[in-house]
Order: C-alpha cells, then sequence, then structure tokens
C-alpha cells in the first residue's frame, strides 16, 4: 500500500466522508485502517487498537470469522450475482429467508424483504406500512410517530422519523406528518424527571394524546429503536415499549421495531423487542447480519401484514419497491452462516455478561471523574456523556471530548465520540480481559482531559 502521507493527502482531496465536515478531513485526517484480528483492528502504522466500536455497531463476530469469510469466496464462485425481482430468485436468499423466520420466530416474524442496509430497511418498512393500511382500506393513515433522539438512517423517510436535527436541517422539507413524540432520556427531558418509569409513562400518555389530536385514522405506523443507539444509547425503562404497543394495538397502527443495532445479541437478548417482551409487526435489520462484511439487510414482517398482502386480490399489493441488491446471494451466504455462528457462540449471553461488567466500570469511572455526567448501557451498548459541569449539565467541550479519544487511543482502544458522547459497542466476542482493556484505556483518556 501506499505511504500513510500520500493516502492522507489523496483522502482529504478526492474523498467526501459521511457524517464529516469535508474541511475537516484536511486539519484533522482520519485514521487508516489496514486490518483487522479478533476483536483488534490495526492501524496503517501497525499501532493494534482494541476494537470498541466493532466496525460500526455491526462486526458483532470480530474480524477473524473464516466461516463467513469462506461462504462469501464461494458463493462468489458459484453465483456472484443475480436478481430477485419477480421471476427469479436464488438458493441462498431463500435458505437464510427459512433461518431468519426460524431465528424471529419467537418475535413473530414470519417473512423477509432483503436490503442492501439499515436505511434502505427503514425505507422499506415505511412504505410497507402506507401500502398495508391503504390495502386495508385506510388510506388516510399515512403519517409516522417515531422518537427524539431515535435515528433511522438516511433516506429521505427515514431522516424524516430521525430525532435528531443534525441529520435532518440542512435536508429539509422532509415527510409532512411525521410526529417526534419525547425521548426516553432520563438525563435530559422536558418533564424533568429522572425515573425512567416516569418518563416512559410520560412518553405513553405524550402518544395517546398525539393519537387523540391527530386522528389514529390518520396514523400509520410508530417506529422506534427498543435501545435507541446513535442517538447516545438511551435505554429505555422495559415498560416503554410494552406500552406503545399497547397504544399501538389499540388504535390500528402498525409498531416497526428498528433492530439494526439491536438484533442478533448487542443487548444482550437475541433482539430488542424480545429484550421488552414485545412482537412488532416489522423489524428492520441490517449491520450484524452480516458482520460488516457485505452490505446487507432484511426486513422481518409479522403475519398481521403479511395475510394483508397475501389476501389482496387488486394490483395495489403488487410490491413496487425493492432494490438491484435485494436478496444478494454473496449477502445471502455470508448472512446464514453469519448467523448459524453468532448463535453457536451464543454471542447474546456474552454481550450481556460482559456489558454488566462494561456498565459497572463505567459507573466508578464516573464516580471518580467529574468530566462523565452520566453513563447509560444495555448488554454491549454503552455510553458515557461528558459535561464541563454536572450541576447544569453543560455538554464538554469538543476539545474535551477529543482528548478523551486520543488518550484511548494512545492506550490502545479505538473508541467513538459522538457530540459530547463517547459510544461504546465493541465486537461481541470479547473477553473479560478486553473489558478491563477498554476501561483502562478510557481511564488514561479522562486522565489526559481532567
Ligand atoms: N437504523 C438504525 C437504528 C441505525 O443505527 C442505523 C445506522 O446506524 C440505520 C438505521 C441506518 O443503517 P445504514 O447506515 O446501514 O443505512
Amino acid at each position: 500500500m501506499a505511504d500513510s502521507n500520500f493516502l492522507t493527502e489523496h483522502n482529504a482531496r478526492h474523498v467526501w466522508h459521511p457524517m464529516a465536515h469535508p474541511a475537516e478531513m484536511r486539519a484533522n485526517p482520519p485514521t487508516i485502517i489496514s486490518a483487522g484480528e479478533g476483536a483488534e483492528i490495526i492501524d496503517v502504522d501497525g499501532k493494534r487498537l482494541l476494537d470498541g466500536v466493532g466496525g460500526l455497531w455491526n462486526v458483532n463476530l470480530g474480524y477473524s470469522c473464516d466461516p463467513v469469510k469462506q461462504a462469501i469466496t464461494t458463493q462468489l464462485g458459484e453465483l456472484p450475482y443475480y436478481s430477485a425481482f419477480r421471476g427469479t430468485t436464488n438458493g441462498p436468499l431463500i435458505e437464510l429467508s427459512v433461518a431468519l423466520a426460524e431465528f424471529f420466530a419467537a418475535d413473530g416474524m414470519v417473512r423477509s424483504f432483503f436490503t442492501s442496509g439499515g436505511s434502505d430497511s427503514v425505507e422499506t418498512a415505511l412504505r410497507l406500512a402506507r401500502q398495508f393500511h391503504k390495502l386495508n382500506g385506510q388510506p388516510e393513515r399515512t403519517k409516522f410517530v417515531s422518537l427524539k433522539k431515535g435515528y433511522h438512517g438516511t433516506h429521505f423517510g427515514g431522516a424524516s422519523v430521525n430525532g435528531n436535527q443534525n441529520f435532518r436541517r440542512a435536508y429539509e422539507p422532509l415527510l409532512p406528518g411525521t410526529i417526534h413524540l419525547a425521548s426516553p432520556y432520563t438525563y435530559r427531558n422536558p418533564f424533568n424527571t429522572d425515573d425512567p418509569k416516569v418518563l416512559a409513562d410520560s412518553i405513553a400518555r405524550q402518544f395517546a394524546d398525539e393519537i387523540a389530536f391527530h386522528g389514529a385514522d390518520t396514523i400509520a405506523a410508530l417506529i422506534m429503536e427498543p435501545v435507541l443507539g446513535a442517538g447516545g444509547v438511551i435505554v429505555p425503562h422495559e415498560s416503554l415499549m410494552p406500552a406503545l404497543r399497547a397504544l399501538c394495538d389499540k388504535h390500528g397502527i402498525l409498531l416497526i421495531a428498528d433492530e439494526v443495532i439491536t438484533a442478533f445479541g448487542r443487548t444482550g437478548a437475541w433482539s430488542g423487542s424480545r429484550l421488552w417482551g414485545v412482537k412488532p409487526d416489522m423489524m428492520c435489520t441490517a449491520k450484524a447480519i452480516t458482520n460488516g462484511y457485505f452490505p446487507f439487510g432484511a426486513v422481518m414482517i409479522g403475519e398481521k401484514v403479511t395475510e394483508v398482502f397475501e389476501n389482496d386480490r387488486t394490483a395495489m399489493g403488487s410490491i413496487g419497491h425493492g432494490y438491484t441488491y435485494s436478496g444478494h446471494p454473496v449477502g445471502a451466504a455470508a448472512a446464514i452462516v453469519c448467523l448459524a455462528e453468532t448463535v453457536k457462540q451464543d454471542l447474546a449471553t456474552n454481550a450481556a455478561e460482559r456489558g454488566i461488567e462494561l456498565l459497572e466500570g463505567l459507573e466508578t469511572l464516573k464516580a471518580r471523574y467529574p468530566l462523565v455526567g452520566d453513563v447509560r448501557g444495555k448488554g454491549l451498548m454503552c455510553a458515557l456523556e461528558l459535561v464541563s459541569n454536572r450541576d447544569d449539565k453543560a455538554p464538554a467541550a469538543k476539545d474535551k471530548v477529543a482528548q478523551v479519544y486520543k488518550g484511548a487511543y494512545e492506550a490502545g482502544v479505538m473508541i467513538r465520540t459522538s457530540g459530547n458522547n463517547i459510544i461504546l459497542s465493541p465486537t461481541l466476542i470479547i473477553s473479560k480481559q478486553d473489558v478491563s482493556r477498554i476501561l483502562e484505556a478510557l481511564e488514561a483518556g479522562l486522565k489526559s482531559a481532567a
């Protein structure tokens, strides 16, 4: 490979990075990652780092999952691509749909619609929700409800239900008729409560109030992450999702669980919906479905939605939506093996156990460093919220957050910063020793920023 100065220069000149200011790449060049092994990554200068980010919440099985790599290679040799539009299909995608139906049976899912990633999955679910109501004789149900601080990808539909202005403002006007409920964010919320149950009850009341205001007959679906990820790892009280499900049922509103991060074990349960004992009508998945080795996703669809489409006898039930890469045989082959490895290695149990250790360690750091205002987590998705002052909770300055990142990096752990949050979402194969490594590196970062 070319030397790192050459790459950095060309990166700044020719590449536009997602979620970044183009000008920043010259002032603050990104780290070039050149290899991955187990739970670690290696930068272009040969520095080994424990990956506290797990790629981007997706490399659950780590970087050395040979069975998945082998499945990709074998499938490339047999059938590298063919379309799954009406008229043709392929073996891996059929086999995968059976495996997924089995895996998500406890969530009430029966069918898969394949996509190329999380944003595609969200877009698909939103579209199918509208189409469902049209087929079901309620064409005026077009509005979507979501949670503030929720993240649902970058397509226009997903951006419209996103609950963070950073992903919306530059692209407005977005879809009309989106309704945002408060976030289950105990650290800051308009109800001035730090009691998660009181907050969950308030959000449920707000949903009921919005339904009454807009009219249930105008609302297509509620979309929510069972644990909010990109918004800063916000873990709702266990009663929230069931309460919102009950209101959806009462008012004929579909519930879409955006499980792009939470499916496949990250929270310590096999799905975020199962964690809270809820059966959604559709589930959006992507990311860990192929361990990040191939861009892929699946919208899982429950019986209620399936039936209405299957029983339709008009042209309206035909699905006018799909991607060139829906059901890509290479992605499907990767996902089949990925799912089998995920279950065989019981990643959910490891996520639950290591997650408890990680959260305990983060609480200890909070007790030691006033820079840490709040600590949150479920399984192996955790966040530290950095503040300059615990009394007024003013977010920590950018340079303090950057210093924590740098200190952790120098100590051998890659972490992710998002605003004033430090986000941790390591691979789900990490050991107890790896948890200690993350905590030690974070402490080094916090110390250097103190
Ligand atoms: N939904 C959620 C909950 C996500 O966390 C993400 C990505 O982080 C997406 C949707 C979008 O996925 P992608 O980046 O694969 O399009």
